[in-house]
Order: C-alpha cells, then structure tokens, then sequence
C-alpha cells in the first residue's frame, strides 16, 4: 500500500456521495485523519478513516485540478487529466451547481436536467450557436445540432441525434431542443424565432407535431409528468444546397418523417395508483365541461372524470388550454375539422365501452346495460355500428372450420378481456392514424440527406419486468452495442492521429448478451414467437425451454424459488423477468367476431381503423395456389416479431448516417430542482447519477478512453508542471496545437 503524505488529496467513497473529495491530514498506521470539502449535502467536515478491515472505505488519489473551482471548468470530461468514476461526478456535481447542465465527454454530450426553466435557448443562443457564431464549440444541445447541421452543409450527409436516459431524464425536451434549433437555426443576421412568419409550413407542421404527439402519446407516471409512453424517431430533410462548404447558407427544411414504437396502449385500460392515461382524454373531458370550447364533443358532453372506469381520477390544471394547443396542432398538421371529430368520437367510444359490463350465466356472458343510453349503445353509436351486433361480437366467439361455422360463448371475464383488447387497439390505431396523417402532410422525398432525432426509451428495471421492458431493453442493447462501436472507432481515430500504438483489451463489447437475446433458433426473443405460434404454447413452457437451454450462459440465470421468472444479466445490470402473460401480450389477439363487427361500421373512418388487421386471425386471410387448392397460410405476427423488424429498419437507417450522442441524466429521484425550501441548492444526487453514468456506457467509455492510456496532458500543460496545476481556462473545442502526451502509468485509478 503507498503511504500518504500529509495534505495530499484523496476520494473516499462514502455511500451518501459515492465519493468525497478529502485532504490527508495526517496518517497513522491504523486510521487517517481527512479533512473533506465543502459540501452541502453531508455535514462532516473532518474525520478518522480506518485504514483496515470491513469498514475501511475505498480511497483514491486526487488531482489537484479538480479542487474548488477548479472542478467546474472542465467543459470536456476527458481533459480532466486523471479521469474516473470520482472525478467525473465531482465535475458533473460542480458544474450543475452552477447551473452549467451541459458537459462533453469526448464526443458525447451530457445533459443533467436542471428541472427548472433556465435561460439556455433563446434567440441568443441560438444565434451564437449558428453559422460563425461565437460559442458554437462549447457544451450545449445546440451545439450538438448545429454540428449535425454542419455535416448536411459541408457534406450533405445524413445525421441521427440519439438521445437517451431514463424516464424523466430529459430526452423529450432534449429533442425537442434540437428540432427547434434544426427548425430556426438562424441565418445570420436574422432572427426567425421571433417572428412566426418566418417559419416555413413544413417548419412549421414539424414543430406542430410535437405538441400533437404528446398529447396521445404522453401521460402522467409517478417518474415524469409528461412521460412519452412511445418511443420516435424523426427524420428532418433538407434540400441540398446549391453548393457544399462550410459558408454555404443552411439548407432549406423540405420535409419529415416521424417513425413510433411501443405505444403503451395498455395504459388506455388500466392505470397504476398515482398515474394517469394519455393526456388527451382529460383534456376533451375538461374541454366538454368548459363553457369556452366550441368543439361539440359527442360522447364527451355531459360527462365528467368519474364517468369512466378506464380513467384515474387525476386533475391538471391547464386541461382546457393544452386541448386548445392540441387542437391548434391537429390543424397544423393537416388534419380537417371532420378528422378531427372523428377522432375524438372514437376517443369517446373507447371510454364509454370501458364502463359496458358482463354478467356471467354459466360459461356465457351477456351484456348488463343495454338500454338506448347505456355505455353499450353510446359506444355502437360513436363506432357507427349495430348496437345489436356489437354485444354479440362481444360475448361469443365464431370459428370457421372446413364442416362450417361453430360458436362458442365466452365467460364474462373473456368478455371483459375482449372488450379491453378492442379499446386498446382502437386507441393504437387512432394514434397510428395521427401519425401517418402527419406524415403525408408534412411529407418525405426519398434521396435527400436528413438529421434523424431518436428520443426512445431508457433501460428499464422494476419490481416486475415484462414483456414491455425485455423488449425496451433489448433495444437498448442494440443501441449500446451501436455506441460501443462508435466510442471504439472515435478512440482509435485519437491514437492514429497522436501516432500511438493501443491495443483495445477493454473494450466494453455486449454482443454475446444480443446472441442471447436474439440469436436465430435459440435466442430469448425467437422462442418465445416460436411459442405462439406453437399449438398449446404457453407462458410456462417458453420459460422452461430457457432455462434448459440457457442455464450455462454467462448473461442468463434463474432462481429456483422464483418459478416462472428469469434473469436476463443486461450491459446495465440484471434484471429478473415474470413470464406469465408474455405470451398473450405478444400475440395481442383482438376476437375476429369484433373486428368483423367494427369493418361493418357505418364511418369509414372506423372501417379504416381495422383496415391491416389480417394478421389478428393467427392464420390470416393470405391465401395462395399451391395447385391442390387454396391453402391458408399462417400471418405469423407477434409484437415482438414486429418490433424487431422495426429495430432492424431504424438500425440500418441510423449506420447510414452520421451520428451524435446526447446522455440524458436525471439528477435526483424526487424530479426536484433544489434541495433546500430556499432553493440555493440545486438537488444533485450522486448515488443515482453515479448508477446512471454506469449503465448508460458513460463510464465504460470512459474507460475504454483510459485503458491504454489513462494520464494525458496537453504538451504544454505538462511542460508547465502538469498535474500539480489548474488550467486558467477551460479549454473545450480548442484544437490542440501541441498535441497531447499520453502516459502509460497506473497511478489514476490504482486504490491505495
Ligand atoms: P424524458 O423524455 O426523458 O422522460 P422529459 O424530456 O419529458 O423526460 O423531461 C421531464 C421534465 O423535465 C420536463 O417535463 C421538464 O419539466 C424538465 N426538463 C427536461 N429537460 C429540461 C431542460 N433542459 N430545461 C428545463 N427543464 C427540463
Ligand atoms: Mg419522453
């Protein structure tokens, strides 16, 4: 062990902080003697630290750049000369105390949402962060757009801004920050943000399909308040410019395309204590109860939030104006007054067949209310269809087989559940129709180059992971292995550039876990679509192969007191799986009685609704001519199986491109920008940064930058006396003249 020195520097790791910058005040043989700095989240400021045994905390050596002051210059995390998992969060905890949010690690931009509404994006900014502007190099979301929009000027090559973190984190906001910034980056000289004129109606129909998507998109959860219950992927094009170059003016916005994943749609049924459903069915409920809205409402008039079953009851105060801002968006992006009237009766028939109820008569069922104004009518009225047929396609189920037709009825509760796959899938459908209209009016011409904007799900672990969250992981990884390769091929690019020879042991690789999530005949994901397909498949039989199969491998486990549940080891950490209801969620069957029942509706707009839905059969209605007669041929959809598909698709699209990674980081679990009643102190969290940094590949990065060589200074840092020395400046963007010395030493990680 080395010895250390009176007054030297040290972390300690301290479960409260993860780690505590400390001076040596003096050492014995058993116990040393620190002083801590300031620090406003834990009192002690001086202390006895055992130096053997359990209790003994870890101790690293400190640099002296990040004392006081120094810690918040850092506009780029791998200037920091010894860089660790210590030293990263003393300079992330430093700056956002003094409001900098924004800080690059290498390439990679973090974002610490500051949960309050900081003076960051005005017309200033996002002039100075444009063509020629003064800070265009410095740490800041804008600067990460222009930068993307400095490849479509010079090159005309496409881009992707992939923003991730966990719920809450900032990704939407983030975003939306680099759409507005794509949107209005200002020509120089000329402010548009200020004057809406100036917006062009693409530019405009673009921003005005934020506000619409979160309106069916967005809901209420005990993380965020506007938490997206989807995930995007918007691609913004841009004509190509008439000649390429750095002073070429920015190009002209053409067009978009909005691509979505994963809507929650079970939320539309049933919505955990303490959270709500999509925005826009409170804001029509308020809207109707308004005097001031013009809007007729069918459905909605004359009933309130306790009216409807599938709804929490959960106010917000500015219902009434955000449905103002939702209808201005729904125009603005083209959809007409009768769309927008449809849609919102559909809204309505999805609420109002929530509240029809069964009643059980041995293994049938019947409708309870049926009356002219029962929940059960309004519904077939809203649908536009039979308010006879609609309760029979509810409770009985007809199969066709070569001898003919057989009915069967259904219980009340496969009733019920029939019902909620109805509502569900019409919201699903609406959302999808919002989207696709958007679309074609804002429209895309193939073979133009395009910023792509990915705001998608962060690595999800609860108490009880589904379906959901396998699929939102698994995502995840696929993107991780995307950014492992491109920290990879960013740091071997440095060491050519420096003439250093490196060898990349430590390379943060995550292949084997997506073998063994999605390897063709094997993979977690594979099986279980095998298993619904599969005669008698079910939940428990998909987790029993697993576990036979996979027992060995080093990404999977499972606890024998814990039947029906595996664990999956993912890049981010483990996470254990409940297996029961996989299979149903997968195969999302909606009753064939009911979508035949809804294709019969008397408004198109329903019937187009349930227009692509042969693959609900399971064998679906493809038929071909095998030259023995017409066979029928099984649709084999799944949503996993969809989903994949989908992942493939943006994957592919996202390599073309050029790409810029945003990390978003929630900075406290409580969504509080302050600590303190007075607020003076901004809530930053290390323990919860800390575990966030891990799993979203921040300090593996960082390791893989240090692996090689984990001491760099710039030559004349070093020649100035290096280490020993804070840098009177920040020194980001600056292009190094000098070029930097790497040093091939253990001592910045090595515990004493
Ligand atoms: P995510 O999409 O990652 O779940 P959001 O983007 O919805 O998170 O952000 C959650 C909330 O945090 C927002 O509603 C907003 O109040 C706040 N927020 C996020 N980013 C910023 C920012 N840059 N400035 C101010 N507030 C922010
Ligand atoms: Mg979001």
């Amino acid at each position: 062990m080395a010895t250390l020195a009176h007054d030297e520097l040290i972390w300690v790791a301290c479960p409260a902080r993860v780690w505590r910058a400390a001076r040596v005040l003096s050492t014995g043989d058993d116990v040393l003697s620190v002083e801590y700095e300031a620090d406003d989240e834990v009192e002690e400021e001086g202390a006895e630290i055992p130096l053997h045994g359990k209790s003994a905390p870890k101790l690293l050596r400190r640099n002296a750049v990040l004392v006081g002051e120094g810690a918040m210059r850092y506009d780029n995390l791998t200037e920091v000369p010894e860089l660790h998992e210590a030293a990263v969060l003393h300079a992330l905890d430093a700056r956002f105390r003094r409001a900098q949010i924004y800080t690059f690690t290498g390439p990679v931009l973090l974002a610490v949402n500051p949960f309050r509404s900081l003076p960051l994006y005005g017309p200033e900014q996002l002039r100075s962060f444009g063509r020629g502007g003064a800070t265009s190099a410095a740490p800041h979301v804008y600067g990460i757009a222009a930068r993307a929009l400095e490849g479509i000027c010079a090159r005309y090559e496409s881009q992707t801004v992939l923003i991730s973190g966990e719920s809450g984190a900032g990704k939407t906001e983030t975003t939306k920050f680099v759409m507005q910034f794509l949107a209005l980056a200002s020509k120089p000289g000329e402010d548009r943000s200020k004057r809406h004129g100036g917006l062009s109606p693409v530019e405009r129909q673009v921003l005005g399909s934020n506000p619409l998507l979160e309106a069916f998109g967005n809901a209420q959860t005990l993380r965020n308040d506007n938490s997206s219950r989807f995930g995007k992927y918007i691609e913004l094009q841009f004509a190509k410019p008439a000649a390429l170059g750095d002073d070429v003016p920015n190009p002209r916005m053409t067009g978009a395309r909005i691509h979505t994943y994963l809507l929650e749609k079970v939320r539309v049924i049933r919505q955990q204590e303490g959270e709500r459903s999509f925005h826009i069915f409170y804001q029509a409920i308020a809207a109707a109860q308004s005097q001031d809205s013009e809007m007729e409402l069918e459905g909605f008039r004359g009933f309130g939030l306790d009216s409807f079953k599938y709804l929490n009851k959960q106010e917000s105060p500015n219902e009434v104006e955000d449905f103002e801002a939702t209808l201005a968006a729904m125009d603005a992006v083209g959809l007409s007054k009768t769309e927008v009237t449809q849609i919102f009766r559909t809204l309505a028939a999805i609420l109002h067949l929530g509240n029809v109820t069964f009643e059980s008569a041995g293994e049938s069922s019947h409708v309870v209310e049926k009356g002219p104004s029962s929940p059960l009518a309004l519904a077939a009225q809203l649908l536009g269809v039979d308010a006879q047929r609609l309760p029979t396609a509810l409770t009985r189920r007809v199969r066709q087989t070569p001898e003919g037709s057989i009915t069967s009825t259904l219980t009340a509760p496969k009733a019920a559940n029939g019902r909620d796959a109805l509502a569900r899938h019409l919201y699903h459908a609406v959302f999808n129709y919002i989207v696709q209209r958007s679309n074609t009016t804002i429209g895309f011409q193939p073979n133009l180059s395009f910023c792509g904007v990915l705001d998608i799900f962060g690595f999800e672990f609860f108490q009880w992971n589904s379906l959901e969250q396998l699929c939102i992981n698994y995502t995840n990884e696929l993107l991780q292995q995307y950014f492992n390769e491109f920290i990879f091929q960013n740091e071997t690019s440095l060491y050519e550039a420096e003439g250093i020879r490196w060898d990349a042991e430590d390379f943060p690789d995550n292949t084997t876990i997506l073998e063994l999530l999605h390897g063709k005949m094997e993979g977690v994901l594979p099986m279980l679509e095998e298993e619904c397909f599969h005669v008698g498949g079910s939940s428990e039989a998909w987790c029993n192969k697993l576990v036979r199969l996979h027992e060995r491998n080093k990404h999977f486990a499972y606890d024998k007191l814990k039947k029906g549940t595996f664990i999956i080891r993912h890049f981010a950490g483990p996470v254990t799986y409940h297996c029961t209801e996989f299979l149903e969620k997968n195969k999302d069957e909606l009753s064939p009685d009911l979508v035949q029942c809804l294709k019969g509706s008397e408004e198109p707009f329903v019937r187009g609704l349930f227009e692509h839905l042969d693959r609900v059969f399971g064998v679906g209605q493809s038929t071909s001519d095998t030259g023995r007669g017409r066979v029928l041929k099984a649709q084999r959809y799944s949503v996993s199986g969809e989903f994949r598909q989908q992942l493939k698709e943006l994957l592919q699209q996202i390599q073309s491109t050029q790409p810029h990674f945003i990390r978003c980081i929630k900075p406290n679990p409580k969504n509080q920008a302050f600590r303190d009643r007075e607020a003076t102190k901004p809530f930053f969290d290390r323990p919860s940064v800390a575990e966030q940094l891990s799993y979203q590949g921040v300090l593996a990065a960082i390791k893989v930058a240090r692996a090689g060589f984990p001491v760099r200074f710039w030559h004349s840092e070093f020649l100035r006396g290096g280490s020993q020395r804070a840098p009177e400046t920040g020194r980001s963007g600056r292009r190094c003249p000098e070029g930097l010395l790497a040093w091939k030493v253990a001592l910045s990680i090595s515990i004493i």
